[in-house]
């Protein structure tokens, strides 16, 4: 299941979660009228209440505050008397208050304005889900809770008095304040760049996966893999809204640049098309690449290189040392 599949599967989840609820307030309503008629009445004046109240409003402004203040204090008298009938009929006092799940989203599974984000409830159903898609499946695992220091060399790198561990060290550090700051975070991309077995990628992930825990919509992918999205897209017109979630997503992390094959120069338009259009949209991207900025200068075109290292655009971190995989091997 693709992101964009599992949020629109979950939404109409909670649509109707909704459509529930309400069904489960008529009847409590009607459970509640049955007993004691004059209760239809309260609820249809305090439903009605407000639209009215608003009507009036708005045909005599100078009365306005006055007519809200003679609203509120038929609410309370309309809630008194519910909570009357309620008590007398022995229920709850909430028994006729909109019911929802969630007190944080009253289940429309987003919170927050005007920048609005997923509610917590929202997100601990999005995640599993989005976990079963291939692309995200590596962040089940691969998160800052699971991030462990041990396994990089504690001895000082070459040229250097800092371990690789104390650099990682630093660079956890950094994008695990990149992940928390997130979007509000300068400067937008990330650079990772460094050998293989050095961690890049794991960190990545662990970025993407903290931004979903927060609530961010955030997707993770290959070079490989965006290059043949892309020229499915321009080729044979397929996979429009795959292009538009990597276009759009706020935050989008792309690894392993530069190990795409590069079909003539199409590999770079595309990926200078995208880039561009998330640069201008002040979206995110994470990117990394076992080539050093030099190397993707000489394989990439100068329009896209200048713009992607520009240090105000995009912060470089550079992983060095060991590869822990062979480390980890060898020191058993
Ligand atoms: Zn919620």
């Amino acid at each position: 299941m693709t992101q964009a599949e599992a949020t629109r599967a979950l939404l109409a989840a909670y649509e109707q979660q909704r459509a529930a609820n309400r069904q489960e307030e008529a009847r409590r309503a009607e459970q509640v009228t049955a007993r004691d008629p004059q209760v239809a009445a309260l609820l249809r004046e305090r439903a009605q209440g407000l639209a009215r109240t608003l009507q009036a409003a708005c045909a005599a402004p100078d009365r306005a505050a006055a007519i809200a203040q003679a609203f509120e204090r038929r609410l309370g008298e309309i809630r008194d008397a519910l909570r009357g009938v309620l008590a007398a009929q022995g229920l709850p006092p909430d028994y006729l208050e909109p019911v929802y799940r969630c007190p944080l989203c009253r289940d429309t599974g987003s919170v927050g304005e005007p920048v609005s984000r997923w509610c917590g409830c929202f997100r601990q159903r999005l995640l599993p889900l989005l976990y079963s898609d291939a692309d995200m499946a590596a962040l089940a695992e691969e998160n800052f809770d699971a991030f462990t220091l041990d396994i990089f060399p504690d001895d000082p790198l070459p040229g250097g008095p800092l371990s690789q561990r104390a650099t990682m060290a630093r660079l956890r550090d950094l994008c695990l304040a990149y992940a928390e700051a997130f979007p509000a975070c300068e400067p937008r991309n990330l650079l990772f760049y460094g050998p293989s077995g050095l961690g890049k990628t794991f960190l990545m992930n662990c970025i993407i996966q903290r931004a979903l825990a927060r609530g961010y919509a955030a997707q993770r992918t290959t070079a490989s893999k965006l290059v043949e999205h892309m020229r499915r897209y321009h080729h044979n017109g397929e996979g429009a809204e795959a292009y538009a979630q990597l276009a759009n997503v706020p935050l989008l992390a792309i690894d392993d640049l530069g190990a795409e094959p590069m079909i003539e120069n199409v590999t770079i338009v595309y990926l200078l098309e995208l880039m561009g259009e998330r640069m201008a949209a002040h979206r995110h991207t994470l990117l990394s690449t076992n080539l050093p900025p030099k190397k993707l200068q000489e394989a990439y075109s100068e329009r896209l290189t200048s713009r992607l290292l520009d240090t105000r655009n995009t912060r470089i971190l550079q992983f060095a040392g060991r590869d822990v995989r062979l480390w980890r091997a060898a020191s058993g």
